[in-house]
């Protein structure tokens, strides 16, 4: 059986995969008035044996030689997608935020996720510190986070706070990676707010259930 190597969005690598089915049609395109060909496949993965459909758009004949088929694999490939983290407790505000700014960087809207990032910060800030702590802009935020966090990641979080001023006002996106980085950073700031507590409470329950045991 033919076989082809792509990424498995469940085993999380390059894996191969069965072509189960094939399909090739010509098919005229009501724009062009051209026929443009198909290669339609249904894989299936050697390891978990999740299935994917694969389809390639031939060029036009009129289209340059150099023009290379349109790959596109359903359901969409995860490899560059951001693995989320999850947390039990967070407030409204905070949850949509998060998954909104990592929605956005996963889709490549860079100016988006940065803008979301300001907000998130500013949202776990208004969330966790009093009011007293902190001014109304998103550096005197930052400040009222030192006594918690390293002078290094306060540094860091007034880096981010210069690229939010960059993208809001002169529409200068950051590089992808900025963001990644950012989320990180972001991501270890609300697992010290919303989640070491949790997990400190569920042990400490786990641990008094088996005293009590007979
Ligand atoms: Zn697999």
């Amino acid at each position: 059986m033919e076989k082809r190597r792509i990424y498995c969005n469940s085993c999380k690598n390059g894996t191969w995969h069965e072509v189960m089915a094939s399909h090739i049609q010509e098919r005229e395109d009501d724009l062009w008035g051209y026929a443009q060909r198909f290669d339609a496949e249904i894989l299936r993965c050697c390891g978990c044996e999740l299935l994917s459909f694969r389809l390639v758009k031939h060029p036009f004949a009129f289209q340059d030689k150099k023009d290379k088929p349109d790959e596109e694999i359903y359901p969409e490939r995860e490899f560059n997608k951001r693995q989320r983290r999850f947390f039990w407790h967070l407030p409204k505000a905070v949850h949509t935020l998060y998954n909104e700014t990592v929605a956005a960087h996963d889709s490549e809207l860079h100016l988006l996720s940065t803008v979301g990032l300001r907000a998130l910060i500013e949202a776990i800030v208004a969330d966790k510190l009093a009011k007293t702590q902190y001014g109304k802009s998103l550096d005197s935020k930052i400040d009222a986070l030192a006594p918690l966090f390293e002078p290094e990641v306060i540094n860091t979080l007034h880096d981010f706070s210069k690229m939010g001023n960059r993208a809001i006002h002169d529409h200068i996106a950051p590089d992808r990676l900025d963001v990644h980085r950012a989320l990180y950073v972001v991501e270890g700031i609300m697992e010290y707010f919303y989640s070491i507590a949790d997990h400190a409470g569920i042990f400490q329950r786990l641990r008094e259930e088996k005293v009590e045991e007979p």
